[in-house]
């Protein structure tokens, strides 16, 4: 029914602005989103045929991005940084391992410098 032109023409029962009831009278739906931690995230959204409700909010109480799918939430992992192949090298070996390596590798460097 959004092609009511002759209706809207006529202003019925609307005030002068003809737009200051609406904003009053704007119905609103309740969402709830979900995030991988379990925490229920609720949101008001107009219901308004041009608001948009999205499908992934963020959460309130952790931050992770949540869903409308309670028993499917987003991975929480997408937002987990990303992990250099050097900090999995340093998880991997220990410091006394890094030190030897790193003797070793200078160790090369110096044989071909003198050689
Ligand atoms: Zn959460």
């Amino acid at each position: 029914m959004a092609s009511g032109n002759a209706i809207r023409g006529t202003r019925v029962g609307s005030g002068p602005m003809g737009e200051s009831v609406r904003g009053e009278l704007a119905p609103r739906v309740r969402v709830s989103y979900w995030c991988a931690a379990g925490h229920e995230t609720e949101a008001l959204f107009a219901t308004d045929p041009d608001t948009e409700v999205p499908l992934e909010w963020e959460c309130h109480d952790c931050g992770l991005p949540v869903g409308l799918d309670k028993d499917d939430p987003p991975e929480a992992a997408k937002t987990a940084p990303y992990k250099t192949h050097l900090a999995y090298v340093k998880e991997r070996r220990t410091d006394e391992d890094g030190q030897a390596l790193l003797d070793e590798a200078l160790s090369h460097l110096r044989e071909r410098r003198g050689g």
